[in-house]
């Protein structure tokens, strides 16, 4: 089994195991699973949980012997969600936080923002963020459209450093073992291609959206953003007793880069800027030498039409220094020029954080990038 080590993490938890028989809410898997996460919990780490199985929760109340039509779906989504919150929480002393989202909020930046403010506000406060596709809203091109893909956006919206996907089936194989005999798990992969989609061709279940794919697919974007990803049998007690112990009894894919740097391409490349923020020297300084977050009382100019939540570049006189996610849209950010962060919120008329862009959301651009 390979090691791995973590402190905050999002953890996947398929339909097949929080409605084992297709109907309605079942605690004989989470049983296991809430406890690891209670235990985590004890140990000072963080846990998001990504739930499936609202619309198989729903299916007992809105019986339909057809296939049922998006809106009849829709429907058991809606009655389901609910259900399978008081489900989880019934695990818990700690509340559970619902967190509907789409794909259309990920692409948003000011959603995105608010996203990633409201999952850390509730990690500090001690509760656990319970993830799920808003699926009454959200058809087609709207859509992530199945949550292994939910779970690898929400591990990198919330700076996680581990995906845990818990599915039905133990890892990934050398072929599909429910027809290959000779299949073997695959215990640690460094690298996804073609081959390994091929691997995972047909191998799922037949109550969630996603199959080996869609999972692959997944921790292909975890690894590209320095995060690791597991994907493990969440139906085996045992497994969580591995997890306990840094161990993965599943598939561990490792990150190609150190968090850092993959971090780094994902918003050098990802996101395109909006706009320019131009600091002073001591503020050059603090963000190169020191790891510092961008403060008002260091922004001397402001350039461009953006809105909270966009991609700017941050400039020192001519030089591209940085590159981040900017906390306020420019008019406000022209009021609040060169102020000390204790007066933004008179000044601005409501709270904001006390950073312009926050460390986490910002590169530093090497000298090649800046030519
Ligand atoms: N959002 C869907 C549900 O809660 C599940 C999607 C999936 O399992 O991938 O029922």
């Amino acid at each position: 089994m390979s090691n791995f080590k973590w402190k905050r993490a999002v953890i996947k938890v398929g339909s097949s195991l929080v409605s084992p028989t297709g109907e309605g809410c079942s605690a004989e898997f989470l049983l296991p699973l809430a406890q690891f996460v209670s235990a985590a919990h004890k140990q000072g780490k963080e846990v998001i949980i990504v739930s499936s199985g609202s619309v198989a929760a729903g299916r007992r109340i809105v019986p339909v012997t057809h296939t049922p039509s998006i809106a009849e779906k829709q429907a058991m989504a809606a009655i389901g969600q609910t259900q399978m919150m008081a489900n989880w929480q019934r695990f818990f002393d700690r509340p559970c936080a619902q967190i509907l989202l789409t794909y259309a909020d990920l692409k948003n930046r000011t959603r995105y923002v608010n996203i990633k403010r409201t999952l850390a506000a509730l990690l500090k406060h001690g509760a656990i963020p319970i993830v799920n596709e808003n699926d009454t809203v959200a058809v087609n091109e709207l859509k992530v459209g199945d949550n292994d893909n939910l779970a690898a956006y929400t591990a990198i919206v919330s700076g996680a450093d581990t995906l845990v996907i818990c599915s039905d089936i133990d890892g990934l194989f050398t072929a599909d073992p429910r027809k290959d005999k000779d299949a073997s798990l695959i215990p640690k992969v460094t690298q996804i291609d073609q081959a390994l989609f091929d691997l995972a061709g047909g191998a799922g279940s037949k109550v969630g959206t996603g199959g080996m794919k869609t999972k692959i697919e997944a921790a292909q974007k975890c690894m590209g953003s320095g995060i690791q990803a597991l994907i493990v049998n969440g139906r085996t007690s045992s497994t969580f007793d591995a997890l306990r112990d840094n161990e993965c009894p599943g598939t561990l894919f490792v990150p190609e880069a150190s968090d850092h740097s993959a971090r780094r391409l994902w918003l050098t490349h990802t996101l395109d800027c909006q706009g320019k923020v131009f600091v002073d020297a001591g503020a050059k300084n603090a963000l190169i030498n020191t790891g510092a977050s961008l403060l008002p009382s260091g922004v001397v100019g402001v350039e461009g039409q953006f809105e909270a939540g966009d991609a700017v570049n941050i400039f020192y006189k001519d030089d591209l220094i940085a590159k981040g996610l900017v906390l306020l849209d420019c008019q406000d950010l022209e009021r609040v020029i060169g102020l000390q962060s204790k007066q933004m919120e008179a000044t601005l008329g409501f709270s904001t954080s006390i950073e312009i862009v926050h460390r986490d959301d910002l590169v530093l651009l090497p000298k090649s990038d800046n030519d």
